[in-house]
């Protein structure tokens, strides 16, 4: 894995260094990943946050989201771009949304979650394992 890896919004006012490998790679269907990622999944690398060197500014949304917690969505105030989440449920790390990074093209998803709240049109591979709520 290139580590360090880079990102940021599609506008460049925020922007991020990565110094971790990834904890974790996951596809999540909630409501709210539909909402944050404008398509019927989003594609999430958990990295611890400490790893993660951020400049601007995101302006923050929270809400509670399909695992009962809450969950700070993180994103561009000029350009919109989902770029961070910060779930509740995962102390000490954070989400970044994989198509904020420079190349997102050497990530490899994990597994499929919440696919409980998928919409009757997607489609989702059998090649990883799915779990309809969180997973485990
Ligand atoms: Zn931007
Ligand atoms: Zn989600």
């Amino acid at each position: 894995m290139p580590v360090p890896f880079e990102g940021g919004c599609r506008c460049g006012a925020v922007r991020y260094v990565c110094n971790s490998e990834p904890a974790m790679m996951a596809h999540c269907h909630c409501r709210d990943c539909q909402y944050s990622s404008g398509g019927p999944y989003a594609t999430l690398v958990i990295v611890p946050e400490d790893s993660l060197e951020i400049t601007g500014t995101v302006k923050d949304f929270s809400l509670t989201a399909d695992s009962g917690k809450d969950v700070t969505r993180k994103f561009c105030p000029e350009c919109g771009t989902p770029v961070f989440s910060k779930p509740e449920v995962l102390e000490g790390m954070m989400v970044i949304k994989a198509p904020s990074m420079d190349d997102p093209s050497w990530i490899e998803p994990a597994f499929h979650m919440f696919t409980d709240s998928d919409q009757p049109w997607t489609e989702v591979s059998g090649a990883i394992p799915s779990f309809g709520k969180g997973p485990g």
